[in-house]
């Protein structure tokens, strides 16, 4: 139940890969059979991820994941753009791979707004038009946060920015494959994606591209992938990306029905049956599968660690910062009072589980809360 810290790979993923190890292994940037083989596989590929996004085939570079597509958008635009203006829009509760951009980016001479959220976590559009300066040159809002689940109004900001002239970057690691995504309705210029996070393998991903986009490469060699992302291309990781977003596209409307059946159940169930106890984020405005709940006087990490004990994974904070002490830079971004933020805990379904997990889940969380909070009574 820890579904958007990673996904493990899809059998009919693992099997469209394996020919692209040993058999097809060429070069796709060789002249000859062997590279031109694995060049279509590449361009294949390209196509079907196009496909999941309703982009051009043209317009997706495959990238090492979420981190590199994020770290391009960012640094790519704002180098290319940076004598029309230095000035970057983003959000309080960005993945770090943007958040660490901006920071890096401020001491480059670029000045950076992070849009605060609301209770649910959400951007205002209306905080977004007011931000918007002479010297904006990109706006970056994630499509919907992987701690709490929330789903941004992605395309009312894409409309402000589109009249603006502005680029608008989104990370869509958390909803591509979960949810539709079409970057023409969303109205974005650029869009991330990693595949580890919807049954593909680990290390591969893609940033969409709109033709036109004036930006600058980070990666210098080879000129792979139309120049913007020089290193020879994974073709194995390309062939998994593209398949599991076939699989996605297939089973996305039932997955979502049957995701957000259980979610709602498992929600209700804590708010009934555990004294002082809430959900994080909006109440239907988030991913199929992720609920974020919050427990007075209990720590996150003991809740983690005992269902850790009784074989269920889920997260606190989340998966990248839950070493650290303080409570998690998106939590804290909505406005909770600290202590509040201590007990949190993701639970992010994905296709494995079942009812019965639901069920096994709420015995052992109520168990659980109940143990902890008697403990710390006393
Ligand atoms: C996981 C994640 C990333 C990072 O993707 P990697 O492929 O692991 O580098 C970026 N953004 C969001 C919202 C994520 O959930």
């Amino acid at each position: 139940m820890d579904h958007s810290a990673t996904s493990p790979v899809a059998p009919e993923v693992l099997e469209a890969m394996l020919p692209y190890f040993t058999e097809v292994y060429g070069n796709a940037s060789s002249l000859h059979s062997f590279g031109r083989e694995a060049r279509e596989a590449l361009e294949a590929a390209r196509e079907k991820v196009a496909g999941l996004i309703g982009a051009r085939p043209e317009e997706i570079y495959f990238t090492s994941g979420g981190t590199e597509s994020d770290n391009m958008s960012l640094k790519g635009i704002a180098l290319k753009n940076r004598e029309r203006g230095r000035h970057i829009i983003t959000s309080s509760i960005e993945h770090p791979a943007i958040l660490e951009v901006c920071h890096k980016l401020e001491g480059q001479g670029f000045e950076v707004t992070y849009l605060p959220v609301d209770r649910e976590g959400l951007v205002s559009p209306a905080d977004v038009e007011e931000a918007l300066r002479d010297d904006t040159i990109l706006v970056s809002i994630m499509h919907a946060n992987n701690e709490i689940g929330t789903i941004q109004p992605i395309q009312e900001i894409g409309k402000l920015a589109a009249e603006r002239d502005v680029y608008l970057h989104t990370d869509a690691v958390q909803t591509a494959g979960k949810i539709p995504v079409d970057v023409d309705r969303l109205g974005v210029d650029l869009l991330s994606i990693s595949a580890h996070k919807l049954y593909g393998p680990k290390g591969i991903g893609a940033l969409y591209v709109r033709k036109g986009t004036r930006m600058e490469s980070i990666t210098q060699g080879g000129g792979h992938e139309g120049g913007l992302r020089s290193g020879t291309e994974n073709v194995p990781g390309a062939v998994g990306l593209a398949r599991a977003a076939e699989l996605a596209e297939e089973i996305m409307q039932p997955e979502m029905e049957r995701l957000t059946a259980l979610r709602d159940r498992l929600g209700e169930f804590v708010l009934e049956n555990i004294p002082d106890s809430w959900i994080n984020g909006h109440p239907v405005r988030r991913l199929p599968g992720n609920l974020n709940l919050g427990f007075a006087r209990v720590e996150g990490e003991s809740l983690l660690l005992f269902l850790d004990m009784k074989g269920i994974a889920v997260s606190t904070g989340s998966a990248c910062s839950s070493r650290k002490l303080e409570a998690s830079h998106v939590l804290r971004s909505l406005g909770l009072p600290p202590l509040m933020c201590h007990g949190s805990l993701r639970i992010t379904m994905g296709r494995s589980n079942t009812s019965e997990d639901v069920d096994y889940l709420q015995s052992s969380l109520l168990e659980a809360v109940e143990r902890f909070r008697s403990i710390s009574a006393r």
